[in-house]
């Protein structure tokens, strides 16, 4: 059934209870955010939806560790995902929660579909499973034969009984579908990803679990938990009372766009089509891969410690600027570095220089020679035609990057229409016109036209920083909410401002910063590294209290802004464990990946330029300061006792 064009549907995934909110949450948010501001500014009625994952094995196991339920570790955790949210001016219509009974109804719904239709059957899994990453990875995958690929941990071979889906089977109508259209997955890169991972043959999927039971049970057979997948991909349907049948959302089916990372695009290119011809549901419109981003260089990660708080860095700055920052600093579907640097570069430059000298100069004009009153527009120019022609013949651009997602694209087209009226500012010389009362007339006229054209931009600025368009849009016309429209067509008729209008006086809508004093601000402390004391003679039994143990490093990183430190998740026979050496400047992460060295094993915990460190990797310092690891053979596994 096509739907009716005038409504518009866009998802972020729905986010891991477990994760804390960083700024790649952010990001997808933001844009799915943006367009969704977008279409309803132009009359579109909006569905825009996020939520949290809450079920699953990590779940259940964080749970256990804090001694409380997961439905009371998933409350308690999707709050820091609301809060952020509201901190970013996100307009979601709806937060959906994987433990909502409604959904639970929906996702079992789905599978007995796919059931009816043949498509799921009982078999047996195995495989080399990560509990963390709940994820079996197959041969080709595994680092060294049983490490996890996603982080580094041991994996351990799992044998279990599983339903499976017929994924298989809808291999060639997926591919035949990708081919047939072309907006099916964007950007163009990801598309070619996906062709080739079907091209090479879709295996069964895995739908079941029963090594756990936090998650919805398959309904015949209580064992059976249905894979956390099958479960969070059906959210975008429950979301909408999909098979209720009075429903007033459904009319949003098909959606849009899902937005996700280019981490999932699998499951949403994939996966997710083929549960929905199963089921005989329309395919999404559209699924659009965004990139990742790095901090100053770095991979973000929870264990680098380098992952920052988005909430930290809104307070410093501003929800509208850090937005304006993610849109703008990279093209979508790239990865993006984050940097305050580069942010408080952003500000200063587009928003403080281009934009808020604009908007003020132009107020600082109109208060010295109208008295902040709206002028006429009686005396036209041909310069102003031109202009107005050039700022016109944007829009329809502006409109189709910011349809495509190319929001970066879309803001640069905006800020050439600033520029232009910068330049036009320089060109008229009004502080000329001012000084004859016969071309007082044509002073105004000016200044007319560009309050009216930031009337205009105000509707390109507000999908991406709301609070400072409606700023803006006050400050030039008075008024506190933007004129409704209903079309881009709409946008591009000019000189509606109302003349006659007393307007406010305005400070500063964007403040410069001061870029010494915010990275001081905004730099965390460093620890001190502790310091190693000299110890006295010991007798046996003291050393018996030292354990020492064979750990093989399974994997190591940097620890950011040191050249010394480095992590690493060594494996000493139970958890894997991470560990903080100062061998930085003797090895490359990457040489200590895989070797068996001597650890001690029950230090307590220290601290490390803020990164927790559980044991002591043993060495020897040689004269020039390079260290010499206390390697171990393969044949010594990890957990052995050193005496
Ligand atoms: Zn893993």
């Amino acid at each position: 059934m096509p739907k009716d064009n005038k409504t518009f549907y866009v998802s972020t995934p729905i986010y891991f209870v477990n994760d804390k909110p960083h700024i790649g949450h952010a990001y997808t948010t933001v844009a799915a955010d943006v367009i969704s501001r977008y279409k309803a500014l132009l009359g579109y009625e909006k569905f825009f939806l996020t939520g949290t994952d809450e079920h699953g094995q990590k779940i259940e196991e964080s749970a256990k560790e804090q001694n409380i339920s997961p439905k009371d570790l998933a409350d308690k955790n999707m709050q820091n995902f609301k809060q952020l949210w509201s901190n970013l001016n996100i307009g979601n219509d709806a937060f959906i929660r994987t433990t909502d009974a409604y959904h639970k109804e929906a996702v079992l719904k789905l599978y007995n579909i796919m059931k009816d239709k043949g498509d799921v059957y009982l078999g047996e899994y195995s495989g080399a499973y990560c509990t963390p990453c709940e994820s079996y990875w197959t041969e080709t995958q595994l680092i060294d034969e049983n490490i996890c690929p996603d982080c580094g941990r041991v994996t351990k071979e799992l044998k279990e009984a599983s339903y499976f889906f017929k994924l298989s089977k809808y291999q060639d109508q997926i591919l035949e579908h990708i081919k047939a259209n072309p907006d099916f997955i964007k950007p163009e890169s990801r598309k070619n990803e996906i062709i080739s991972f079907v091209s090479e043959g879709l295996r069964d999927l895995s739908i079941s679990r029963v090594n756990f039971s936090w998650g919805i049970k398959v309904d015949e057979d209580s064992d059976h938990v249905i894979y956390v997948w099958i479960d969070a991909l059906t959210n975008y349907l429950s979301a909408l009372g999909y098979f209720d049948k009075d429903s007033d959302r459904k009319k949003f089916w098909p959606i849009d766009y899902h937005v996700v990372g280019k981490d999932i695009i699998r499951f949403h290119a994939v996966y997710w089509p083929a549960m929905l011809m199963s089921a005989g549901i329309e395919l999404p419109k559209s699924i659009f891969a965004h990139g990742w981003w790095t901090v100053d260089g770095k991979k973000m990660s929870k264990s680098m410690g380098n992952a920052i708080d988005p909430n930290f860095i809104i307070t410093k700055f501003s929800a509208d600027a850090f937005r304006y920052f993610l849109m703008r600093e990279v093209p979508f579907g790239l990865d993006g570095d984050f940097s305050y640097k580069a942010l408080i570069h952003r500000v200063n430059t587009d928003l403080a220089n281009d934009l808020g000298n604009l908007v003020s100069r132009t107020l600082g004009l109109l208060d010295k020679y109208f008295d902040r009153v709206v002028p006429e527009y009686n005396t036209p120019a041909k310069e102003d035609d031109e202009l107005y022609e050039y700022i016109i013949s944007n829009i329809d651009t502006i409109d189709k990057r910011l349809n495509n997602l190319a929001f970066n694209k879309a803001l640069m087209s905006v800020w050439e229409i600033i520029s232009s009226l910068n330049k036009y500012i320089d060109a008229m010389k009004p502080w000329n016109l001012a000084k004859d009362e016969s071309t007082h007339d044509r002073l105004g006229s000016i200044l007319y036209l560009i309050l009216d054209t930031i009337r205009l931009l105000s509707y390109f600025i507000y999908p991406f920083m709301p609070e400072s368009s409606l700023k803006i849009y006050k400050a030039v016309t008075g008024d506190d909410s933007l004129e409704s429209v209903t079309s881009v067509d709409d946008l591009k008729r000019v000189k509606l401002l109302k003349s006659g209008v007393k307007l406010d006086e305005v400070k500063q809508i964007f403040p410069r910063i001061d870029e010494a004093e915010m990275l001081k601000e905004v730099t965390p402390k460093v620890d001190k590294e502790i310091k190693k004391d000299i110890i006295e003679k010991i007798n046996f039994t003291d050393f018996e209290k030292v354990e020492i143990k064979a750990g093989k490093i399974l994997g190591a990183e940097r620890v950011p802004k040191s050249d010394k430190l480095l992590k690493m998740s060594v494996d000493c026979g139970d958890e894997p464990r991470i560990i903080v050496s100062g061998i930085g400047k003797t090895f490359e992460p990457t040489d200590l990946i895989g070797k068996t060295v001597a650890v001690v094993t029950n230090l307590l915990p220290a601290k490390l330029m803020g990164v927790e460190s559980n044991g002591m990797i043993l060495a020897a310092t040689a004269d020039d300061g390079k260290h010499q690891l206390l390697e171990l053979p393969d044949t010594i596994k990890a957990g052995t006792k050193i005496k």
